[in-house]
């Protein structure tokens, strides 16, 4: 990994300039981002806005109602967001982790545990991973977690900031050991690599020379 927390602090500051402010995962509620972090899974943040819509019209963004919701017809309602078999179980088993510790989102948001003992209980739920855990942790709980997605992995490694191939901790502690230590920066910048990623520096044939990055890369494309 480099070591240089300028690089980091100043490729947010260009991002930041250069996209529109980053008004990003606008959630009603914290359980709502909870239900987006386990939609999200492998799929489009569209698709998961057409389960969350379904959800919302039968009132169900309601950590109670989801636990008690007939299981067919969860899976039902999840659909356009992919995968609903697995999703919906899932789904269950993190709102069943929420009810019987905390009772809601907002009681687990403001309880003053250990961040490291929070991500640990979130990562024991089956079908939980590092990144679902930590986009809980950051954005429904407001806890200062950097995320790590495939986005991130590709263009700080085009960047040649860090090894494509790192393990998923290692690229959280260069960001969170570079970045203040700031929520809403944490928030906002992992928002601006998901704008970087999906608009120009794209898995096949990235837009180098119109991004806001080309001068400062390596564009190390393998
Ligand atoms: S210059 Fe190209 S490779 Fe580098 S971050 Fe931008 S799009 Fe990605």
């Amino acid at each position: 990994m480099a070591n240089d927390s300028m690089d980091l602090m100043n490729i947010y500051y260009k991002l930041n300039s250069y996209f529109e402010a980053q008004n990003w995962w606008l959630s009603e509620t914290r359980y709502e981002v909870v239900i987006g972090a386990v939609l999200t899974q492998n799929t489009s943040w569209k698709n998961v806005e057409k389960a969350l819509e379904n959800l919302k019209e039968e009132h169900l963004i309601d950590e109670h109602k989801i636990l008690n919701a007939d299981i067919e017809k969860l899976k039902g309602l999840i659909k356009p967001a992919g995968f609903y078999n697995i999703k919906s179980e899932r789904l269950k088993s993190i709102t069943k982790y929420i009810v019987d510790n905390y009772k809601s989102t907002d009681n687990l948001a403001k309880i003053e545990k250990d961040i490291g003992i929070l991500r640990n209980e979130l990562l024991s739920i089956k079908g939980i991973g590092k990144e679902t855990a930590d986009s809980i942790l950051l954005y429904a709980l407001d806890k200062p977690i950097f995320v790590i997605d495939a986005y991130t992995r590709r263009i700080f490694s085009r960047l040649g900031l860090i090894d494509k191939n790192a393990d998923y901790d290692e690229i959280r502690l260069f960001f969170e050991n570079n970045v203040l230590q700031d929520v809403n920066i944490y928030k906002t910048y992992h928002a601006l690599i998901v704008e970087l990623g999906k608009n120009y520096c794209k898995k096949k044939n990235p837009q180098c020379d119109k991004c806001p990055l080309g001068l400062s890369c390596k564009k190390l494309i393998l």
